[in-house]
């Protein structure tokens, strides 16, 4: 199930760090109601994110299947497909559920859009067409 060096120590160590981060994916409730402010989504508990109902997360795909994000910061633009773009922000929250990695940004517009680019620069691509997957 498992590539890499190929010792059964190896494979141990991926599967249970693949445990721990699914296992914090399913005790986690995904709650859509409306925020207030800016913010798209915001973890509230490790097992608690609140997703906004007409945040970003639910823009409807352009003909292309693409949703551009603008990062809160720079006001860079993203095009991402859609399902890649919502990855992006579940994997955001997921960082701050797991308590790696990411500090809270709650607030401050610049730690959010470094730990998106974080996500975003370590998790997808850009391909030819500009279009992030
Ligand atoms: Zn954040």
């Amino acid at each position: 199930m498992f590539a890499g060096k190929g010792t059964a120590s190896d494979n141990f160590a991926i599967a249970d760090g693949l445990e721990y981060v699914l296992g914090r994916l399913a005790a986690t409730t995904y709650r859509i109601l409306d925020l207030p402010g800016t913010a798209t989504l915001a973890t509230i508990s490790p097992v608690d994110v609140f997703i906004d109902r007409d945040g970003a997360y639910f823009t409807t795909p352009d003909a292309s299947g693409n949703i551009t994000l603008t990062l809160p910061a720079t006001g860079l633009r993203l095009t991402m497909e859609a399902q890649a773009a919502r990855a992006l922000m579940v994997l955001h929250e997921l960082g701050h559920q797991l308590g790696v990695l990411f500090t809270p940004d709650a607030g401050n517009v610049g730690l959010n859009e470094a730990n998106t680019r974080r996500v975003l620069e370590g998790c997808f691509t850009i391909g030819s067409d500009g279009v992030w997957r």
